[in-house]
């Protein structure tokens, strides 16, 4: 989306008050990081447009202002590039360098399904940073439809068990931002 190329997600940019089922503290602890130093895993979910992938880069605008190292990446991207890795007989080193950044943003988790064995190289790099790197994963789908997404209910259980210890999860019920000039066109009931 070439949106986030050219504009940068900030707290100070989002509109708290359009999205009133999300705690606004939640998010402001959030922002003081110390999930970073616990290497905890933040799970953003909710429906497209609810603003996950901006407050996913808000707190990673945060955390680098800080100083941390910070990776950021849609799912696809990730499992791709594990894959390219992978046939090149690089995995290792690129598994190492994925687990070395202080967080790790992992965005959009369900939009597309993962490509048979992408589930099993993000594992590998889920486990490579269990309890040793924090992470912020958005996600349209909730976890009972994981299996689905990743086409493998073993992997998905695996993945489920480590990023749910030591996680805090934060769900948005609200309507897309990016549609709300077109409320007036929707009629009300
Ligand atoms: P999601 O990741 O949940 O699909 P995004 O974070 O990509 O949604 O949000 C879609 C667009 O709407 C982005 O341009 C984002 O900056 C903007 N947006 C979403 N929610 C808000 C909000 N509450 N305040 C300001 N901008 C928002």
């Amino acid at each position: 989306r070439m949106s986030r190329l050219t504009t940068v997600k900030t707290l100070a940019g989002f509109d708290f008050a359009f999205q009133p089922s999300l705690d606004r503290n939640r998010i402001l602890a959030l922002a003081e990081l110390k999930f970073i130093d616990r290497a905890e895993v933040v799970h953003l979910l909710g429906p497209p447009g609810t603003g996950k992938s901006h407050l996913a880069t808000a707190l990673a605008v945060e955390a680098v202002k800080a100083g941390k190292s910070v990776a950021f990446a849609t799912l696809a991207d990730i499992v791709t590039t594990l894959a390219k890795a992978e046939r090149e007989g690089s995995l290792r080193e690129r598994l190492r360098f994925l687990a070395r950044a202080s967080l790790l943003v992992v965005d959009e988790i369900g939009y597309l399904p993962v490509v048979p064995g992408g589930g099993n190289l993000f594992f590998q790099l889920v486990n490579a940073r269990y309890e040793k790197g924090a992470m912020i994963l958005t996600s349209n789908r909730g976890f009972a439809e994981w299996g689905e997404v990743f086409g493998d209910p073993v992997v998905a259980t695996a993945l489920l068990d480590r990023l749910l210890h030591h996680a805090v999860v934060i769900q948005i019920e609200g309507s897309s931002y990016r549609l709300r000039q077109h409320a007036a066109l929707v009629p009300e009931n």
